[in-house]
């Protein structure tokens, strides 16, 4: 189970961009970070 860089909780998936310092971020801190930066985080793609 994947590792959230921020929070440091076991979490199901793990989302990345450029904007994580390509560190892998669980959803609630991925979505914070885009709260911040006022992005649509919909937008970045899945691999
Ligand atoms: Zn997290
Ligand atoms: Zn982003």
């Amino acid at each position: 189970m994947p590792i959230c860089e921020k929070c440091k909780n076991f979490v199901r998936k793990v989302y990345d961009c450029e904007h994580t310092n390509d560190e892998e971020y669980c959803v609630e801190c991925y979505m914070e970070l885009h709260y911040y930066i006022n992005e649509d985080p919909n937008k970045a793609s899945e691999d």
